[in-house]
Order: C-alpha cells, then structure tokens, then sequence
C-alpha cells in the first residue's frame, strides 16, 4: 500500500512538473517569439528601403540582432532539450513551435557561424552595387570566396550530421532530400522518351542535325511566357487584378497590398514583402510585369495577410532558414497567380478566342517534357555543386544539360557563379518547381469543389483561407496540402495530366 501511494504520488508530481514546466517553456518562446517578430519587422523594414529605394537601407543591425537571438546559449540548451523529447509534448501548438525553432537553430548553426555570417554579408553588398564608394572585387576574387563560403557551409553541415549544405536546407525547410530525389526522378522517367522524340521532331522541322543550348532556352521562354496565359495590357492591370482578386471573393483592401512600382536592382522583376504579419505587407515590381507575376507576389501577401496563427515562430517569415517551407510559399503565389491562365478566366476577362486558347493548349502539352527538365537542370545545380566542391561549377552545368536535355557541350544558361540567389537564398531555385505542382493540385480541387467557373466563385476565398492561409506553418506543408487537396503533392497526377505516362 505505502509503495503504490509513493508510486502515485511520484506519477502526479511528475505530471505536476511536466505541466508546469510545458507552461515554462510557452512563456519561455512568448518571449523569445516577441524578440524574434521585433527583428522581422526591423529586417523587412530595411529590405522595403532597400527596394522601393524610400530611405537608407540598414540589413545590418537586425542581422546582427538575429544572430545574437539565434547564437544564444539558453535558447539552444532549452529548444535541444525539448526537441529531443518533442513526443512528450503534450500541446500540439507547443510541439510545433519547438520543432520550427529547432529547425531554424539548426540552419543558425551554419549562417551564422563568425566566418559564414562575414563572407556572406560582404557578398550580398558588393553583389547589390548600391554603394558606390565600395571596392568590389574582380569577378575571379567574388567567385573565391563564394567557394569558400560554400565549403564552410558544406563543412559547418557535415559536422551537424548532414550529409552537405544543400542536404541541411532541404531538411530544415521540410522538404526533406529523399523525397525531393525521387521527385526529381519521378519527372525524369516520365519525360525522358518524350523529350527525345520531341528533339528529333524538332530537328526534322528545322532540318537541322542539332539542336542548340539557345533552341531550347527559346522555347523554354515561349513556354514560359504561354503558361502565364493571355497577355494583359499595362493599362488594364490594376482593375484585372483587383476583378479577379474579388472575383473569388477575397476582400482586396483586407490584403493591406501596398503595390510600388520601381526599377529593382540586379534584375529583379518583383519583390514581395511582409514586414509585419499579418498586417503589414508590401509589394515592389518593375512596371511592365505581367499581371501573372504581380499575382504571383499579391499571392504571397494573401498567404501573410490571411494568416490568423498569431506565433511569430508559426507565421512565416522569410528572414531566417528552416522558418517555413519556401515551396509552400511559392505554392500559395503560383496559386493565385493560376487564375490568370483558367481558361473560363482567360475567356471571360481576357477576351482570348477558342482557337487561340487550343493553340495555346497544343503549345504547352508539346513543350511541357522541354519544360520540365529545363527546371530539372537550375533546380538539380546547387545541390550537384555542393554534393562534390572539388569539381568545376561550369562541368556540372554541362553534367546537368547532358542528362536532362541532351546538350552536348554548349551550356543552356551560363549563371554565374557568385549570384545572389545562391548567397542570399541558397537552395531556393527547386521551390518553384514544386510550387508548379502544388498550384496545379489545388486548382484540381477548385474546380472539383465549386465547378469549372470557379475563378469567378466567391466561396473559393474563403476554402483558401480556411485551408492554405490562416493555419499558417501550424501543421507541415505536406499535411496542409492533404487538408486542402486530400492528399500530399501528387508530382504522378501532375504529369498525367499532362499527357505523361509516370514510370515506377
Ligand atoms: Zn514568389
């Protein structure tokens, strides 16, 4: 009897201290989530000066900041802790916000290490060309360090237990690298004999022996441009955009869509920001972007402006590594972005004729295997590179354009080596791939759910709140894609339906 009272009252104390503390640590990532949006908000801000060119840019102190935030010894020791017992966590919220804290403190362990964190800021200045009193390097200097800050991510990575850095980013943004290898597969089984048979059509039409790198970027271009839909001229844009926004039901003046059109430096076309979520975000776009694209960012700020979550740690953020998915991200952008190339859209609002719509239709189930490994070869690049350093980045360009578009020695498009996107978004490029998929997979479910004049349903907004925007990153992209959709991105029900067969 006294053993089974000593026993119970174990049992109770031990539930008492669990209790208690799982309500340390809630109050514990209250705190450290308060600082954590105070940065966002601080680095969104300078990003915004940085891009609509409204003031003096400082990226520096809420860098500095998030690294002091990230590299603190309590905050790692506590979310280490917890994380390693995340099962005993008892509150699924809780449970969630650990594992996203832990998967940002895990890519903090590679950016922010002293050397990483240095080269890579003094990259993104000399990259950005904005101070006209700094010395930039030569090209040959840039693309030296850019190495070594590669092999110090790679061997900051391998000491975590990754297999390399590109391996670290596919894992703390939820992709994961297996999964993404047998995506990238998938695609290649199915449009290997296709894209074959396409080429040799192509050279029997153009009577030519050999199609070239600049044949295929092209009609990649055409490919791309067609699979925005009709053009829409300038003057048209703003109340297209506002007609279809509406048209689904979304409140346009709720999406608090500050839209500033600016030249953006180093090519850029838009810029999308969310400064302070969910109620502060702002686009920036070149002036003559397609109205797809500027739905594409106006998509992003549906995803924030709708997000009702209310953790910092949950919301999504852009600023720091392993926070939410970028390919979900994208997802939501080319999801609204999709309603531009609807065909009830196209022929309601756009005015497009029957003959051009099957034209364009025939277009796109032509070109799409050209299409799809084009995507292959930029989204397989980085993690060629950073799976083997010692080679050449032009080789593995050419390893890449062999394999996947049968290009012998010339190169489809020579990117060059030190590039922002490779500093500043390292591993990004696959996102919108996927995000390709995703949209396709949801307007599927649109059009299931409220008919093929769904892009002018205004009960469509609320299923995509409902779904894909308020939860925020509560539950794992994967899961948010079953809740919507019923099942997880169906990459085999994508290229079927493009006329593909999928090959196991
Ligand atoms: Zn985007």
């Amino acid at each position: 009897m006294v053993i089974f009272l000593i026993v119970l009252t174990g049992c109770s104390h031990y539930a008492a201290r669990e209790m208690s503390s799982e309500r340390y640590l809630r109050r514990f990532l209250d705190a450290k989530e308060n600082v954590y949006e105070d940065i966002c908000v601080q680095m969104g801000s300078a990003y915004w000066d940085y891009y609509s060119q409204e003031g003096k840019a400082d990226l520096a102190t809420p860098r500095e900041r998030f690294k002091e935030l990230l590299m603190n010894d309590t905050l790692n020791r506590v979310v280490d802790t917890w994380y390693s017992r995340t099962a005993l966590i008892r509150d699924s919220i809780l449970r969630r916000r650990i594992t996203v804290w832990h998967n940002m403190l895990t890519a903090a362990k590679v950016e922010m290490d002293p050397e990483i964190f240095d080269l890579r800021n003094r990259l993104e200045l000399w990259l950005a060309e904005t101070d006209d009193t700094l010395s930039i390097p030569s090209r040959n200097e840039m693309d030296s360090i850019m190495l070594r800050l590669m092999e110090l991510r790679n061997a900051r990575s391998k000491s975590l237990g990754f297999e390399n850095f590109a391996e670290m980013v596919l894992e703390v943004s939820g992709i994961g690298a297996e999964w993404f290898y047998e995506f990238v597969q998938t695609i290649d089984r199915a449009t290997a004999e296709p894209y074959a048979e396409l080429l040799e059509e192509l050279k029997r039409e153009r009577g030519k022996s050999e199609i070239e790198a600049r044949d295929i970027g092209k009609l990649f271009g055409l490919y791309y441009s067609a699979n925005q839909g009709a053009a829409i001229s300038v003057d048209k844009m703003d109340s297209m955009m506002k007609e279809t926004i509406e048209g689904i039901g979304l409140e346009y003046s709720e999406l608090n869509v500050e839209i500033v059109e600016q030249d953006l430096p180093g090519g850029i076309a838009g810029q999308s920001l969310a400064i302070r979520i969910p109620e502060d975000f702002k686009v920036v776009v070149v002036d003559d972007l397609s109205l797809y694209d500027r739905l594409h960012e106006v998509g992003h700020g549906a995803q924030y402006t709708f997000t009702t979550v209310g953790y910092p740690v949950l919301e999504g953020y852009e600023w720091c590594l392993g926070s939410d998915c970028g390919a979900y991200s994208e997802g939501m952008a080319e999801t609204l972005a999709r309603f531009a190339r609807n065909d009830e859209w196209q022929k309601r609002r756009a005015g497009i004729s029957d003959e051009d719509l099957i034209a364009q239709k025939e277009m796109l189930k032509k070109y799409m295997p050209l299409y799809l490994r084009y995507l292959l070869v930029n989204s397989m690049y980085e993690v060629l590179l950073y799976n083997d350093l010692a080679r050449d980045h032009l080789e593995i360009w050419q390893t890449l354009d062999k394999k996947y578009l049968s290009l012998e020695g010339s190169t489809s498009r020579p990117i060059p080596f030190t590039n922002i996107i490779y500093v500043s978004y390292p591993v990004y490029v696959q996102n919108y791939l996927i995000a390709e998929v995703m949209s396709w997979q949801i307007h599927g479910t649109l059009k299931e759910k409220f008919g093929s004049g769904y892009a002018f349903d205004a009960r469509v907004g609320g299923f995509l709140k409902e779904y894909l925007y308020s939860g925020g990153g509560l539950l794992p992209w994967q899961a948010r894609l079953k809740k919507s959709t019923g099942r997880e991105l169906d990459i085999k029900g994508y290229l079927s339906a493009g006329g593909l067969q999928v090959k196991e």
